[in-house]
């Protein structure tokens, strides 16, 4: 029995009928870029993460982006993030055109390290663009805290917490905004590029929305330097049908997390910190730490079960974020993480023999 990361045909086979009569609607709709399908996706995602506005745009790297501008953060501007990340969050603040610094994580969560912040905070600090890596929004009320004793502003990388909760709010909601995307393996993905801007705040979806088209406040009207980041009303329709059988992919993932967690016991293999009561962990990825990590995932492998590692190198290795500044204490708890976290299969589709496999061989192994 092979147990992939992940299955997305099985869900794709699975949801065809209801894409198919999306897909048709748009068709006869005659209109397929900003319509009716855009406009009801964005009423159906504020609605379950209870915000006031949801803007669609391309994909999760422009909604971090477009939202940074509307924030007015840019030249000469520093955004304090993680470097245990998509490449995405760092360069969407570099395509701002402000600077990202690199604060170091906490080694049992992999999540950013609060006083490792504060030593990154300069003068010209703007915004915390925190990461709800791995889909655990832990404890955003104190990051909110933080900012605004701080001064500046809280965004969240949502990329991967579609419906993870914090303190019984929705990830998303703290933030000036939050920034989704639902590139196909997210927790909500699209059938290609897709991603949104949510906020309370109405002025930032006013001008979010013209900054996704052109810089136009209507037809013609350019107030603004704007990009071209639409949401197409195929995606749109996709994701609403997507957004129908979320909370139950959601639930199924935190089941497979919840019997790892239970069942996975190998003194060399460990897991990360468990969440938070009254937080909803929506495990994009279930990461545990190995220090032996090749000799663990060779023999995973060797036994059918698929890994991954999320992420090898943290983007403040990677030479192009060289010129970046990271904590002034280094970044050793972080460089201490990438080299040993390791993603185990879990998705909603996983089955129980699948899982129980998981947990027997991980159980197994003993180099
Ligand atoms: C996927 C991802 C992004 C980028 O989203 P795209 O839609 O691929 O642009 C940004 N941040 C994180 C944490 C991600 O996982």
């Amino acid at each position: 029995m092979e147990v992939p990361l992940q299955d997305l045909q099985t869900r794709s086979a699975l949801l065809e009928p209801e894409y198919l009569a999306g897909i048709r609607r748009v068709l006869a709709s005659g209109s397929f870029i900003l319509g009716d399908s855009v406009e009801l996706f964005e009423s159906e995602w504020s609605s379950a993460l209870l915000v006031d506005h949801t803007v669609g745009v391309a994909n999760g790297m422009d909604a971090i982006e477009i939202g940074l501008r509307c924030l007015g953060i840019g030249p000469g501007d520093e955004v304090v993030t993680t470097s245990v990340t998509a490449a995405a969050t760092a360069l969407a603040i570099v395509r701002a055109g402000a600077r990202p610094v690199f604060a170091s994580v906490n080694p049992c969560t992999g999540l950013i390290d609060m006083a490792s912040v504060e030593r990154c905070l300069t003068r010209r600090t703007r915004a915390l663009l925190l990461v709800h890596l791995y889909g655990y929004a832990r404890d955003v009320q104190s990051w909110s805290s933080f900012c605004i004793q701080n001064g500046i502003s809280l965004i969240e990388d949502c990329a991967q917490a579609h419906l993870a909760k914090s303190g019984g709010r929705f990830a998303g909601s703290f933030g000036d905004f939050g920034a989704f995307s639902f590139y196909p393996t997210k927790n909500l993905g699209a059938i290609g590029d897709a991603g949104a801007i949510v906020t309370n705040s109405k002025s930032l979806a006013v001008t979010a929305r013209q900054v996704r088209n052109y810089g136009q406040s209507g037809r013609y009207e350019h107030v603004g330097l704007g990009l071209n980041s639409r949401l197409d009303e195929i995606q749109a329709t996709l994701l609403s049908v997507g957004l129908k059988h979320l909370p139950l992919w959601t639930t199924q993932r935190q089941t497979v997390a919840a019997f790892y967690r239970n069942h996975i016991a190998n003194p060399r293999v460990e897991l990360l910190a468990s969440p938070q009561d009254n937080s909803e962990h929506v495990y994009h990825q279930f990461v545990v730490r190995v220090s032996e990590r090749t000799s663990f995932r060779q023999f995973l492998g060797d036994n059918g079960i698929q890994t991954d590692v999320h992420y090898p190198k943290s983007l403040d290795l990677q030479p192009v974020f060289r010129e970046f500044a990271r904590d002034p204490s280094g970044l050793s708890d972080t460089h201490a993480f990438t080299k040993t976290c390791v993603s185990l299969p879990c998705f909603p589709e996983i089955s129980h023999d699948q899982a129980s496999k998981v947990v027997e061989i991980v159980n197994r192994w003993n180099p």
